[in-house]
């Protein structure tokens, strides 16, 4: 219908248009295995609803899928053996989200698996930091 916001992938799979392999479904939450994992068990945890951007989400909603976030790691560390995992956000293409729906990656992590960040942390002064508290706290 004209005017409507097209289904995302994720909005198919939650709709079961295409399958997927279940870990969890609650009213709010829908959580499979990624069809690419970074290792075995990277997980995608997903709202139901269909939004972009994790800040655009109601709060509740987020809510319940940050609270379904710890539970599931641990079933998901306990099946693959892993011995720790990360969670990840992307939001946004110049930070790496590819499918417009809101999605966590819980992924597992062994010793030595190779994965990891290029992030160039650098410290920062003081000053600067103030004033940048001072300006976010300043926003609506
Ligand atoms: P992003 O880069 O947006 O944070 O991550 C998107 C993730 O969705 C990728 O890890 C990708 O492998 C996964 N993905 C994309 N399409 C599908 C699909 O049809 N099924 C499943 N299970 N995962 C998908």
């Amino acid at each position: 219908m004209a005017g409507e916001t097209p289904d995302s992938i994720f909005t198919k799979i939650i709709k079961g248009e295409i399958p997927c392999h279940k870990v969890f479904e609650n009213e709010h939450v829908l959580a499979f295995l990624d069809i690419t994992p970074l290792s075995v068990g990277h997980t995608l945890v997903v709202p139901k609803r269909l939004v972009e951007r994790f800040e655009d989400l109601p709060t509740d909603e987020a809510a319940e899928l940050a609270r379904q976030l710890g539970p599931l790691a641990r079933r998901i560390v306990a099946a693959v053996g892993a011995e720790g995992y990360n969670i990840l956000l992307n939001t946004g293409k110049v930070a790496g989200q590819e499918v417009p729906h809101v999605h966590f990656h819980i992924i597992p992590r062994h010793a030595g698996d190779g994965l990891g960040y290029r992030w160039k942390a650098a410290p920062a002064e003081q000053d600067a930091l103030a004033e940048l508290a001072k300006k976010v706290n300043s926003q609506a």
